[in-house]
């Protein structure tokens, strides 16, 4: 099978008591892994699209033949989404960016506050399922934004940095319908060090 589940870089309880390890566990080894599978199955007879990155699927949507055009962009998405996830969650890491993301945070929001602030009015106001984004663009630099279901930034030509799944599974089991407890729980575990490596790769 081409594509596969990763493993976490950390236990399912890793993230407690801001994630709890029953979410964590379903969410990895269900949800995640639904999308891999079904991108499998789905792939299987279409040997020139599944020898292809996970990237450039993504970033050519429309090189998708139409009738698995929409299973192939949920899933691949899916996939593509967690995978990121994953490692920017973190238990005591550093608590605020450093070096050049510093800079571009302050330059582009004035303030990392103001960034969190910007950043959890994005997680909020995406109606439904979905994700908030702090992504780099080419021309304009950071950029904050959220898509829908399990788009990505790729199709929208943007590097995605930071991406808070914002969807029920996400939160349902501790939070229940409270999405901005879990958004300011999350903020405790975000992986500052991940996104600043992503944010030099991105501008080098
Ligand atoms: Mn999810």
């Amino acid at each position: 099978m081409p594509f596969e589940l990763p493993k976490l870089p950390y236990s399912y309880d890793a993230l407690e008591p801001y994630i709890d390890a029953r979410t964590m566990e379903i969410h990895h080894s269900k949800h995640h892994n639904a999308y891999v599978t079904n991108l499998n199955s789905t792939l299987k007879d279409y040997p020139e699209l599944s020898s292809k990155s996970l990237d450039a699927i993504l970033s050519n949507l429309n090189d998708i033949p139409v009738p698995i055009k929409a299973v192939v962009t949920n899933n691949a998405g899916g996939h593509f989404n967690h995978s990121l996830f994953w490692p920017l969650l973190k238990k005591n890491g550093k608590k605020e960016p450093e070096g050049k993301l510093k800079s571009a945070i302050k330059e582009k929001f004035n303030s990392l506050e103001s960034f969190k602030e910007e950043f959890t009015k994005a997680a909020m106001g995406r109606f439904g399922s979905g994700w908030a984004w702090l992504s780099f663009d080419k021309q304009v630099g950071l950029v904050i934004h959220s898509t829908a279901n399990q788009d990505t930034p790729l199709a929208d030509n943007l590097k995605p940095l930071l991406g808070l799944d914002v969807w029920e599974h996400a939160y349902y089991l501790l939070y229940q319908n409270r999405r901005a407890d879990y958004i300011s729980a999350w903020w405790n575990v975000v992986n500052w060090q991940e996104i600043e490596e992503s944010y030099q790769k991105a501008v080098d």
